[in-house]
């Protein structure tokens, strides 16, 4: 029977670019996709569905709209557009990207809804919910931020925790903020609908669910075990509602209310499906309340609770049997040289720069897979082993035996390979497709479907290691001088370029578009999995005519990998940050003796100041002053500012000049004895000028541009 498989990755949050690390994620599902339907024969035959969404709800996009002066509808627009093309980029083939903003999901979420209120599931309550008194309107989870209720850790969202994983009420925030206004919420009551996860139900049914065996990793059933308790005690009612102003699904039979995002969102998975169903045809019903359709999610750490408390439990409840086929692969971060990204200093990459440098996408591919194991543990880039990885694996070994094989064929045999083959050839290509007596295939499949790419990878490249010693042993450059022994050469050549294929087939998950060139030159373009076993290894190579050589791909040059680095992207707007990598909680340091604090204004008097990025284009000494350089800047106004600062005392003129720095742009021009100073750049200094007498000019990290404003 044929396996059928709905695999998604998650939806990314439409308010953003893709960032490295969500490359990272759909690589990963890529290679698994494309490794099921390369099983296209009788019994282990896959049928696979890969699809995602964008994923629009929530008052992050709305807000970002409102600052653009669009509709969410226009900006999730226009953030789709800009989604293709990464995904042709890095060849990540999904059969269907579609959004939660979409008459499918109003339709899926409000039924599910309904079957979970059938189900006594839905209870409301009247709650006290946070209010920016500022800004006039009750807060999503998103749009507060406080210490983490669990471990501490400052600057965590309303809703879960990026550091200990927690998923909270933003009611349980410490010292919670706005986002908005930096005003401290105040509570004001609202009626909310609640998913009634404390119903002795969803308890009972969660646990057994988990707990069935291959469906989830160790860490995760560990983990979420915590999250129910000895009997259900931890597990608490789940708000599902938002008070209107928000850009969501309307609640059924409740005015005003609408769906908080995160209910709505692994819907979108389904919505998609739906979507693409009606374009093939297919019967969406029947293929998702088919018992033996698996549903494959792959997610990051990030978002565990609401992939493994809640979406399984409104599956069920809502009566989809899916939710018996459900496996939630989890994977970790991406770290960049060992550090959290950052594209403020530099160390984050950019997708679209990587393809920019016309850098191969197949290398990244190939480095990911090598690093990707089943558990759920950081990945980390590093510049200098990603060279050091793809040269000497995909060049040196891969690519290397075709490259001193294929000339022979095409020069010397009119691209013809050998009809027949030695038993000391055959023993050759055994060896290298043998482990421990029996097929190789067959253990690096297991490790594909079990996510383990890197152990597949290396096994892989156990076969070109066998192989590159055949042809060391044999030289086929050496037999080619030699006209008496050509019949060896041929054997040598065709030996070599038949574990070139199946090294081809082997890597083709990983590595599709050079595959799809071998399978040219080769004349075999079904690569299937099928041929990587018993007679199909010989089968349809031997006597066949190829194609010419052409070249498959080149090296990595080490000064690419720098340029990736060198220039940080542009700073994302503080809304569109993503849910980043998880860093230690910091610790409070020590007081130090500081100046006390000046009386608490509004945002109004903040906003009234005008700071802006200045570049420091000249500096030099005042004639007549002990205290003052005459700096010029470029404000990013086209034209030239004249400010006179009192930082000679710190700075000489070529410590600056160059240098971006804040000036107060707003400031009415003062007139000196020198001249008119346009402005004030700003410096920190100690209250205590005898302990301290420094002077400290500020200067933004990477990235600012003259003329952009502080706020
Ligand atoms: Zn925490």
């Amino acid at each position: 029977m044929t396996r059928k498989l709905f695999v998604t990755t998650a939806l990314p949050y439409a308010n953003a670019a893709f960032h490295i690390g969500h490359m990272m994620e759909y690589i990963q599902a890529d290679i698994w996709v494309r490794f099921q339907r390369m099983q296209d024969d009788g019994a282990g035959a896959r049928e696979v569905h890969f699809v995602c969404a964008d994923d629009t709800h929530g008052t992050p996009i709305m807000i970002a709209a409102e600052k653009e002066g669009i509709t969410p509808q226009e900006f999730v627009a226009k953030i789709a557009a800009g989604r293709q093309q990464y995904l042709d980029g890095f060849h990540i083939a999904f059969d269907n990207w579609y959004s939660t903003d979409s008459p499918e999901n109003v339709e899926l979420s409000q039924g599910i809804y309904r079957k979970l209120r059938d189900a006594g599931l839905i209870v409301t309550k009247t709650v006290d919910r946070f209010f920016d008194p500022v800004k006039g309107m009750f807060l999503a989870d998103r749009n507060i931020k406080g210490e983490c209720p669990k471990c501490g850790a400052k600057d965590q969202y309303g809703d879960n925790c990026e550091v200990c994983g927690a998923a909270y009420q933003p009611t349980e925030l410490v010292n919670p903020f706005s986002v908005f206004t930096g005003s401290t919420p105040i509570l004001k009551p609202s009626e909310q609908y609640f998913f009634a996860l404390s119903d002795p139900r969803c308890f009972a049914f969660l646990k057994d669910w988990l707990n069935t065996p291959g469906r989830l990793q160790s860490e995760m059933v560990n983990k979420v075990s915590e999250w129910l308790g000895e009997a259900g005690e931890k597990l608490a009612d789940w708000d599902i509602s938002r008070d209107a102003p928000y850009f969501g699904i309307p609640i059924p039979d409740a005015p005003g209310k609408f769906f908080y995002v995160w209910l709505d969102a692994p819907v979108g998975y389904l919505a998609s499906l739906k979507n693409y169903c009606s374009k093939k045809g297919i019967d969406f019903d029947a293929l998702l309340n088919d018992p033996d359709t698996e549903q494959v999610h792959f997610i990051g750490k990030d978002i565990v609770s609401f992939h493994l408390l809640f979406w399984p439990a409104m599956l069920h409840f809502a009566g989809h049997p899916i939710i018996n086929k459900l496996k939630v692969n989890v994977h970790g971060h991406l770290t960049v040289n060992n550090e959290k990204m950052s594209k403020s200093r530099g160390t984050g990459i950019s997708p679209l720069r990587y393809l920019d440098l016309k850098m191969n996408p197949e290398w990244l591919r190939y480095y990911i897979a090598f690093k990707l194991n089943a558990k759920v543990e950081d990945l980390d880039f590093n510049g200098e082993d990603f060279v050091a990885r793809v040269n000497s694996d995909l060049i040196g070994k891969y690519v290397n035996i075709a490259s001193r094989c294929a000339g022979f064929i095409a020069k010397k045999f009119d691209g013809k390979l050998a009809s027949e083959l030695s038993p000391a050839a055959r023993a050759w290509i055994a060896k290298a497709l043998t482990r421990d007596g029996a097929e190789r295939q067959a253990g690096i499949a297991a490790l594909f479907e079990a996510r383990e790419f890197g152990k597949a990878l290396r096994e892989i490249m156990e076969v070109a290691d066998i192989t590159n010693q055949y042809v060391d042993e044999n030289k086929p450059w050496i037999l080619a001088k030699d006209a008496d022994k050509s019949a060896e050469l041929h054997e040598v050549c065709t030996t070599a370029l038949i574990l070139f294929r199946q090294l081809t087939i082997m890597l083709a998950p990983v590595l599709p578009q050079v595959a799809a060139k071998v399978a040219e030159f080769l004349g075999d373009t079904r690569l299937s999995w099928r041929d990587t076993q018993g007679a199909a290894v010989y089968d349809i190579m031997l006597g066949r005519t190829i194609g010419a050589y052409t070249h498959l791909m080149t090296r990595v040059d080490a000064k690419m990998v720098e340029d990736l680095f060198d220039k940080p992207a542009a700073p994302a707007p503080a809304l569109a940050a993503a849910p980043d990598v998880a860093a230690p909680a910091p610790e409070a340091p020590p007081a130090a003796d500081i100046e006390a604090l000046a009386p608490e204004i509004k945002i109004d008097d903040f906003t009234k100041i005008d700071l802006r990025i200045a570049r420091i284009v000249q500096c030099e000494h005042v004639a007549g002053s002990d205290k003052l350089l005459r700096l010029t800047l470029d404000v990013g106004e086209g034209r030239l500012r004249n400010v006179f600062s009192g930082i000679k005392s710190a700075y000489t003129p070529e410590q600056l000049v160059g240098k971006l720095t804040v000036l107060v742009a707003n400031l009415a021009p003062r007139k000196m004895k020198f001249g008119v100073s346009e402005g004030m750049v700003l410096c920190a200094s100690s209250a205590d000028e005898a302990a301290n007498p420094g002077l400290y000019v500020l200067e933004p990290w990477p990235g600012a541009q003259p003329g952009m404003r502080i706020r």
